[in-house]
């Protein structure tokens, strides 16, 4: 099918965007990579009468370390990450979910903005800004608002940013010695979305213990969920083997996942046991400065 007739908007600088966002209220939708709504919109999913473009605003693709954050603009493309070397030395939790998303084509064009924006239980990156202990910046007409993550992702494809707002930059706490972390999906073919993926992220004490621990669930449940008694377990406990696989039976039991055509509900919570683990083995190596 092709889209329904819409009006086109090219806006140059973020505050003519919120203008026309402000202007044509909910029949405006933003544009960024498009590789999420010109599918819904060729299924007529989605029908916005305004398509509001903002591949044309400078300043909105910056990646970099600031003020004690990563700064991702949300314009940056997937391609973006995986080839960003101070996300490959210092994130590689990033180019692990990136290099994972569709294939090259869409990561060519599919914004990190987007990606978390659209807010798609199965889309990648919102677990892992979840295990991230992420901040997302929206700027609307009432000047700009930073929302923890946490607060960040209401239902499926349903947001705390407002009808005006637009998503500018996720802002990721800058790694400091001993962090590391690691995101593993499992798919049925490649390019697929997750049957089920878990962002692991850790924050070493410098005596085998940690600090801190993020665990984040992607497509087993209807947002992005933190597993929140895994990460308390290994907070308490260290990273001894029993204790990660404890946390990965906790994290089986905080998945909300259903049964479909990528499997049965028990065999979605047996994935995220296994892939807790592998994960948080792999993020305990790499802040222990192994180069995986
Ligand atoms: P768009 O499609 O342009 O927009 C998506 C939604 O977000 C729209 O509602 C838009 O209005 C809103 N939006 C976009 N940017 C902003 C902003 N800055 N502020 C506020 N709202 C905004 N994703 C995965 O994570 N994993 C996968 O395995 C995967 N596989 C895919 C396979 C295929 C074949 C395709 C086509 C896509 C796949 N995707 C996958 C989705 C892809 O990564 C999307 O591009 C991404 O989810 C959305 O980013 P986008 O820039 O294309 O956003």
């Amino acid at each position: 099918m092709i889209p329904g007739e819409f009006a086109y908007h090219a806006p140059g600088t973020l505050q003519e965007a919120i203008g026309l966002l402000t202007r044509h209220g909910e029949e405006a939708k933003l544009l960024a990579g498009g590789q999420s709504l010109i599918p819904l919109m060729r299924f007529r999913l989605a029908q916005p009468a305004h398509l509001i473009d903002i591949g044309r605003i400078d300043g909105l693709a910056s990646i970099g370390e600031r003020d004690g954050y990563l700064a991702i603009g949300a314009m940056s493309r997937e391609a973006d990450l995986e080839s960003d070397a101070v996300i490959a030395d210092r994130y590689p939790i990033l180019v692990d979910a990136s290099s994972v998303i569709a294939d090259p084509l869409v990561r060519n064009l599919a914004t990190v903005g987007g990606n978390v924006a659209h807010a798609d239980p199965a889309n990648d990156h919102p677990a892992v800004m979840l295990a991230l202990r992420a901040e997302v910046v929206a700027e609307g007409p009432r000047g700009q608002r930073t929302i923890a993550i946490d607060d960040f992702f209401l239902d499926p494809f349903t947001t705390a940013l407002e009808q005006d707002e637009v998503l500018v930059e996720l802002r990721i706490p800058r790694a400091g010695a001993g962090s590391g972390g690691a995101y593993l999906k499992l798919e049925r073919k490649v390019g697929d979305y997750a049957i089920a993926g878990v962002a692991a992220h850790v924050v070493m004490n410098g005596r085998g213990g940690f600090d801190q621990v993020g665990i984040g669930l992607t497509n087993v449940g209807l947002t992005p969920i933190r597993a929140s008694e895994a990460e308390t377990a290994l907070r308490d406990g260290g990273g001894d083997e029993a204790t990660l696989k404890r946390a990965g039976e906790l994290a089986a039991q905080a998945a909300q996942p259903s049964s479909d055509s990528r499997g049965p509900a028990d065999y979605k919570r047996a994935v995220v046991r296994t892939l807790t683990v592998r994960a948080l083995r792999r993020a305990i190596e790499r802040a222990n400065g192994k180069d995986l």
